[in-house]
Order: structure tokens, then sequence, then C-alpha cells
């Protein structure tokens, strides 16, 4: 819930407009007076607007942030808005409490400029706390370093396909300098405490208040060190009828510390179907935070592990329940920890359990960039491309999006007609454990890189789609309302498909009255197509009356269009940065625009 809260007229007005463009169900407003408005939303709602300056702001929440209870983690994020609507500002809570992104959301509904000052989001470096993955350790010094461009270390990258960092992070760094830990992945002993004098903390970071327990994890050896956990560790649990929860929760954990992993890279638990009802191992699972995957005993049974027995062969029909749903949950091939045993006092134990990690998986992002303007490029490819920590695409689409990639990324641009190379490469690079964007412009599945990826691609990477605005539509956009009606795509490209394949498909929207769309319509050595297409569309409209609609480079610099008809349409005006867009039998121009009628009865 995001709560609102105003004070004057204007302020109110921008409140209720804001609750309408965030979803009224998303949004509280709060009514003065202000003080109490701000502090029942604080404890209410897990984000805050205020239509109130920054300083009254300020004054309102110190008291609340300073009071026990208060935590950095956990604190609502809250953004400020002017009288005048001019600026968004995350006030506090940037990251964690999703203060800069409510400021761009805000900004962008208001039409105001977002004011963000946390410092990883103002220099291009990813927040370490903004990988959705929990963190421990000394995030504000290691930050810090990360920032200043001082050298950190990095351990365990190969365990998470991590965005672009700067150069200044790399594994090669020295032992003593401020580190980043992936996963579980213990750091190698830094030098002695001499070499490393320990920093006094400024108190900044939650974990620095923990005491010396928290300060010997955030600074082994007086190094700063942040922990990144990939949930990545599945234990596999075998539990009698009524086993307890606490004798599932203590064997969980006891296995995990024994073989020095961590309990915040747990992933799942899984188990044996016969178990989905069982109270204790729920209850385990809940306590845990992490949910239960089950499997049935035949597909249990058909793991070989290392220590089959008896005993649950007679239960439920698996000779393993830990180990084997370890090894399928995990899909991994060994495990970190065999069975054991709980071990109760004074009675048969009731518990067992595995350990197993998922092999790191790799990330390929497949990102539609939208015909050319950059406000046609989604936010959600934008963010994409910020994630990747190496871009594969054509040398002028990457020219397109350039500014926008983080230090430290890696391109992979290659000239035209390389592909299928250029698809392996990005699937090669994903099944590394890198996270990969491949880049297209429009949208990346429509006659692009999409189907050539994934015709490479395995099940052991995963695969984001972001859809982008494909030619058609941008085009159709400018043209009037063409595409109102049924619809196809066609492209005039020879290259990977034979001309009769082209032509029967000409043949079949010609015949089926569709509006046809056509891309690659002509380049200077395929000059032939276009006039061969359209002469079977005229074959079934009537040319002077068909509207067509030509768009070139749409919402680029060179942007150009027109609407002509079958009958007097150009050919020479149109080219490979182009689409033609041809009419049904009841498509019209309509003071100058492209317009095909939806075809309800009450427009006939
Ligand atoms: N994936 C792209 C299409 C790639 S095929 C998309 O979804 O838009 C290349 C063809 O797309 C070009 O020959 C041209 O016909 C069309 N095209 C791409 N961008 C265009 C633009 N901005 N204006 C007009 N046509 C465009």
């Amino acid at each position: 819930m995001i709560g609102l809260i105003a004070a004057t007229a204007a302020g109110r007005q921008a409140a209720t407009q804001l609750a309408e463009a965030l979803g009224p169900d998303d949004c509280r407003v709060y009514e003065s007076p202000v003080g109490d408005a701000v502090r029942a939303a604080f404890a209410e709602c897990a984000q805050l607007v205020c239509f109130l300056a920054t300083g009254a702001t300020v004054r309102l929440l110190a008291p609340l942030l300073a009071a026990e209870g208060s935590d950095k983690h956990t604190d609502p994020g809250v953004v400020c808005v002017d009288e005048a609507r001019r600026f968004a500002v995350a006030l506090v809570g940037g990251h964690e409490g999703g203060a800069n992104a409510l400021a761009t959301r805000v900004a962008a509904a208001l039409d105001a400029q977002a004011v963000v000052t946390t410092a990883t989001d103002a220099t291009d470096v990813p927040g370490l706390d903004t990988l959705g993955l929990p963190v421990s350790g000394d995030l504000a010094a290691v930050s810090r370093a990360l920032l200043d461009g001082s050298p950190v270390r990095l351990v365990g990258a190969e365990l998470f396909p991590l965005p672009a960092l700067p150069d200044n992070v790399s594994p090669d760094a020295a032992a003593d300098a401020p580190t980043i830990v992936i996963g579980d992945a213990l750091a190698p002993a830094p030098a002695p405490a001499e070499s490393a004098p320990p920093v006094a903390s400024d108190g900044e970071d939650g974990t620095a208040r923990h005491g010396a327990a928290a300060d010997a994890a955030a600074r082994p050896g007086g190094v700063p060190t942040v922990r990144l956990f990939t949930p990545s560790l599945v234990v596999g649990v075998g539990a009698s009828k009524g086993a307890p929860t606490e004798e599932i929760l203590g064997l969980v954990r006891a296995a995990l510390a024994d073989a020095g992993l961590d309990a915040r890279s747990l992933r799942s638990l899984a188990s044996v179907d016969a178990k989905a009802e069982e109270p204790g191992l729920l209850a385990a699972a809940a306590e845990l935070g992490v949910p239960v995957q089950f499997f049935t005993a035949e597909e249990l049974a058909a793991v070989t592990v290392p220590n089959p027995s008896d005993a649950p062969l007679a239960a439920v029909g698996t000779p393993s329940v830990a180990e084997a749903a370890a090894l399928l949950a995990a899909e991994a091939s060994e495990l970190l920890v065999p069975k054991r045993k709980s071990t109760p006092d004074g009675r048969a134990a009731m518990a067992t359990v595995a350990v197993a990690r998922r092999p790191v998986r790799g990330r390929l992002a497949i990102v539609g960039l939208g015909p050319g303007a950059r406000d046609l490029l989604t936010d959600r490819a934008r963010a994409e491309l910020r994630r990747a920590a190496v871009i594969v695409g054509l040398d002028q689409y990457v020219d397109q999006i350039r500014d926008l990639l983080r230090p430290g990324v890696r391109i992979e641009a290659t000239g035209l007609g390389a592909e299928e190379e250029r698809a392996r490469s990005a699937v090669r690079l994903a099944q590394q454990g890198l996270a990969v964007a491949l880049i297209g412009s429009g949208d990346a599945g429509v006659y692009a890189m999409a189907s050539p990826a994934l015709a490479e691609a395995g099940a052991d990477i995963d695969v984001v789609g972001v859809p982008g605005v494909t030619a058609a539509m941008a085009a159709a956009s400018l043209l009037g309302a063409p595409l109102g009606h049924d619809h196809v795509s066609i492209s005039l490209s020879d290259l990977h498909t034979p001309w009769e394949v082209i032509e029967r498909r000409v043949r079949a929207a010609a015949e089926a009255d569709l509006v046809v769309t056509f891309y690659n319509p002509r380049s200077r050595a395929r000059d032939w197509q276009l006039p061969k297409a359209l002469s079977i569309l005229a074959e079934h409209r009537e040319a002077p009356t068909t509207p067509v609609g030509i768009a070139r480079s749409v919402s680029r610099p060179d942007e150009w269009h027109k609407v002509t008809t079958l009958a007097t349409l150009d050919p020479t005006e149109v080219d490979m940065f182009t689409v033609v867009t041809v009419g049904n039998t009841a498509s019209r121009e309509i003071a100058g625009r492209f317009v095909t009628p939806r075809g309800y009865r009450w427009q006939e």
C-alpha cells in the first residue's frame, strides 16, 4: 500500500491524480492534520508520497526514523513532491524502501522530474542491495570503495549471473581490498590485520549496529566484506508421520552449518508427495521462508543415490527420499551433504536430510528496443540492458542504446548477416553462467534473433523476453488505423525463405482479405518482389481505392510516411528501412489517414 499525504488543495489534487495513475486499490489518501497523517501512513504503508516540502517531511519523519524498532531494511520508502509538482524527490529508503523506483513512477505519472541522490543510482554502478539477493556485511564500506573506483575483490562471481560491474571490481584484487563474496564461497583468509588496519565503522549500515559477532563477519581480518547469498541450496527431507517441526528444523540447520553452508542460500526443501500434508515439514519450510517441492515415489525411485535404504521403500515406495529429492529439485548430479538422520534424545529418528546445490544458471534476456525513438524503448527493456553483463547485437542496435549501458559491460557487436552466429554466441555466453542481453530493433522476436537463439538454447539457462514496439505497429500509428481488423505481416526477404513460399502466403492473404504489412520490402538487389506481391493483392482488391501506407525510419530522425493506393504506389519510394501496409477491401483513406473499419455491425 502506498500512503499519499497532502496538506493543500493542489497537493490533494495531485494525490488524487497519482492514485488514479498508480491504481486506487494500491493507494490510500491520508487526510490532515499532516503530522498524524505521516505517522499513521509510516506505520501502515510500505511507501509514502508526501505532497509537502522536504523540510516539513524531514521534521515529521525524524522522530519516526530515530524510534526504537525503526530499521533501514524495513522502513517505508518516502518520496516528496513539491507544491508545483515539478520534482519527485526520493527522500528516505532509496533502495530497500523502493523510494528511488517510486520517485520515477510518481514523476512519470505527474509529468515531474525524479530526483534520486543515492550514490549507486546517481553514478551508474549497480547497488549491491538491488540484485534481489540477501545481503549481509559492511555494505556501506564496500559500496563506497565500488563508487570511489578503488580496488574491490570479487569472490565467487561464477556462482551468479551478475550485472556489469566497473573495472575496479576484480577477482584478482589484493586480499586486503574490500571484498564482495557471492554465495557460500569463503574468501581466502586475508592478510593479517597489520597490513589492513580496521576502519572505524560509521554506523550507516544496519549490520554495524549488531555488535561484535556481526562486525567480525562484516570485516573478517579487518577487511570490509559484503556477502551476497544466491538461492541455490536444496535440502531433501524425509519425515516419518508426525515428525516434529523442531526436529526437522534442527536437522536442516545442523546439516547446513556442519558443511559450512549458509541458510540464507536456501532455495527450497524437497520431499515425496506422500508427505505433501505433513505438518512438521510444512511448518519447517515456512519457518525457513522457502517453498517445498514434492516428487512422486516413482520419480524419486528413478534417481541413483549414494545411500538407498529399505525403510522408505517399505513406507512410501522409493529407496530414497532425502537424497533423491535433493538431487531432483536441484537438478544436480551430486550431493553436498549425503543423507543424515536426526538425533532426538531417547527415541528413534523421525527425519532425514540431504543437501544439493543447483548449478548456476545463466540468464538470457531477449530485448526488443522498439523502432528507434528513445521514448518507445520500454522501461523493462532499459532495466534488462542494465541488468546484463554482456550485450550481444548488431552494431547499429548497440549504438542505439550505448549510452544506457553500465560501465564495464562487455559488448559483442557484429555486422549484418551473422545472425545465427550472433544467436549462438549469446546462448553460449549464457550457458557459461553470464547475464546476457540479446538485442534487436522493434520486437526481438519478429523477424529477429529470438527464434534462432531459442532454437539453440537448452533448459539449462533462464530466458526472459521483453516485448518491443514492432515496425508494423509503429508504422500503423503514423499512418492512421490500418490494422483495425485481421492482419498479417509478411517478410519479402527471400534470403531465408524460398520465394514460392512467400508468394503462396501473399496469395493466401489476398484471398482471405487480410490487411498485409510487408517487412524487408525492397532492396537494391531485391526489386521485383514488392511489385509482384502487390499485383497478387490487386487481383483481389480495387486497386484505385485500396489504401497503401509507406512508412520509412519510423520514430527516427529521418522518419517519412505517405498514404497512397495500390494503383498509384511508386516502388522506388520503398527501401529496406520501410514497411508497406496494404489495406483490405474495406480499408479507406479518410482525411489523409489510412483506416480499416472494425466491421462492427453498427458501423455498416
Ligand atoms: N524486429 C524488427 C524487424 C526486423 S526485419 C521489428 O520488430 O520491427 C527488418 C525490417 O523491419 C526492415 O527491412 C523494415 O521493413 C522494418 N523496420 C524496422 N524498423 C523500422 C522502422 N523504424 N521504420 C520502418 N520500418 C522498419
